[in-house]
């Protein structure tokens, strides 16, 4: 936000000035001090930033504070420090991540425009991608940028929302422990939400679906009566919930269960395209990007800018344009087609890429590979095995495997005689594989959490 003082600041986050003398000319001129951005890395802390330091697991940052404020002027800590620069303002607050939550969730109070909040354990940033897209064709959004979701991200997003101004807003609120929804939802106190998918990511913490789903859902804890909230239908613990909740649910999805539906869902070799309807509403959408679970976001974006009162056929016009960040469809140097689904995975978002795979149009061969998948906690293998499953008897012709993890899948998938399968160590081997073992007509999926860096198998193989 442009300018916040340093007195408006103290305001937000219920905090106290330390080092200055209160009354004193210092004091005084330390509560003009303004700025117009967060840091939370010392080195990055530039003239106008509040430098936030977290205390983590094992670094607690208070101890780069001197260094931040070389350049920054504010800062905020959670304990009295021996020694203060004098002109700089120290912000004592009781928590230095709550007091980011703090400011946040003040400027978020200036808003006065609609709120949406999408969260989910799968496809946050794809369904918000392509609500920023739907709403765009007739109003300015305010959107997440890259993946601002979390505990630090979202009141960043929050603190910049002022900034540029706009009509409405789309957040994403990403979480992966108990309790995080709920001081999201606070700050962000959106007036509209939306769940993708309920899954397997971040099992690690909340160890049951259920679990997560009961977190997940807290994002409607904050909305009055008239809040409401997107459900995907096609998720079955998600429908599981409907009539449950005090707010007003709309389910979207390709079921009939869903009240906002794509119905005639076909992929071609451009992307896909469906009908999307609503009542006696019918719009004719293509998106230029593969499979069901996209197909799904777009749904939900076109029930916003209907529920929103905004033209759906511009809206479908925005979709039709649609770039998202997720998947590629590129060439290899030697022929082969590259489904480049790199960016990461868990169980759901493997199954969801591997329906693409097998459904894509190809005169050769459908090879998946596919690599370790972390953060699954005590039900690792199990979860690697049930992606192998899914593999079984779904048009896969060669299934590579890289990683220790991953064998799993294999292991599961060698069920079905017709896979050929191989199981790799390193990416290397798999660069090697590819470029002497496919050719032009075959095409391959490239899927695994981004430890794997399965980004540079592609820059190796792209044309
Ligand atoms: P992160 O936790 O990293 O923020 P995210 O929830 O924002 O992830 P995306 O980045 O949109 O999710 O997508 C992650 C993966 O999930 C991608 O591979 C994407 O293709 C897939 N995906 C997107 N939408 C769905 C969906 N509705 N169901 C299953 N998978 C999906
Ligand atoms: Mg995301």
């Amino acid at each position: 936000m442009k300018n916040m003082t340093v007195e408006e600041i103290l305001k937000a986050v219920n905090g106290r000035l330390l080092g200055a003398e209160e009354g004193s000319s210092e004091y005084k001129d330390i509560l003009a001090i303004s700025v117009d951005d967060i840091s939370m890395n010392s080195r990055e802390a530039g003239e106008r930033d509040i430098f936030v330091p977290l205390v983590g697991t094992n670094v607690d940052a208070h101890r780069f504070i001197d260094g931040a404020l070389e350049k920054a002027n504010v800062t905020f800590t959670d304990r009295e420090l021996s020694t203060y620069i004098p002109g700089k303002a120290y912000i004592k607050v009781e928590n230095t991540i709550k007091a980011l939550q703090m400011l946040g969730g003040y400027i978020r109070k200036k808003y006065d425009k609609t709120v949406i909040a999408v969260t989910g354990s799968v496809g946050k940033t794809t369904t918000r991608e392509m609500i920023t897209a739907a709403l765009s064709a007739e109003n300015k959004v305010y959107h997440t940028e890259k993946n601002f979701n979390s505990e630090t991200g979202a009141p960043i997003t929050l603190f910049k929302m002022l900034d540029n101004p706009s009509d409405l807003a789309v957040l994403e609120l990403g979480i992966s422990d108990f309790g995080e929804m709920d001081d999201l939802a606070e700050i962000a106190l959106p007036d509209i939400a939306v769940v993708t998918v309920i899954g397997d990511a971040h099992q690690q913490f909340f160890k049951t679906r259920e679990n997560t789903r009961t977190e997940k859902l807290k994002i409607a804890s904050r909305m009055d009566n008239d809040g409401v909230i997107f459900l995907n239908a096609d998720d079955p613990l998600l429908l599981d919930v409907k009539g449950k909740m005090p707010v007003k649910q709309i389910y979207y999805g390709t079921t009939e269960d869903a009240e906002i539906r794509a119905v005639d869902i076909t992929q071609t070799k451009a992307g896909t395209s469906f009908t999307y309807i609503h009542g006696d509403k019918k719009v004719p959408i293509k998106i230029p990007v593969f499979g069901k679970h996209n197909v799904i976001d777009a749904t939900v974006a076109m029930g916003l800018a209907d529920h929103l009162g905004f033209d759906l056929s511009k809206a479908a016009e925005s979709l039709s344009k649609f770039e998202g960040q997720r998947q590629r469809v590129v060439k290899a140097k030697t022929g082969f087609t590259i489904i480049d689904d790199t960016y990461n995975a868990s169980p759901d978002s493997m199954k969801a890429a591997l329906e693409v795979l097998k459904n894509h149009e190809t005169s050769g061969r459908r090879v998946a590979v596919l690599g370790d998948m972390f953060e699954l906690g005590d039900n690792t293998a199990e979860l690697h095995a049930g992606v192998g499953r899914f593999i079984v008897n779904n048009n896969i012709d060669i299934l590579v495997t890289v990683g220790d993890l991953s064998k799993n899948i294999a292991n599961a998938a060698s069920e079905d005689k017709n896979i050929e399968i191989h199981c790799l160590k390193t990416i290397e081997e798999a660069i090697e594989y590819l470029q002497n073992n496919l050719f032009d007509g075959d095409t391959v999926l490239l899927k695994a959490s981004n430890g794997m860096h399965f980004k540079d198998i592609v820059k190796e193989i792209e044309e």
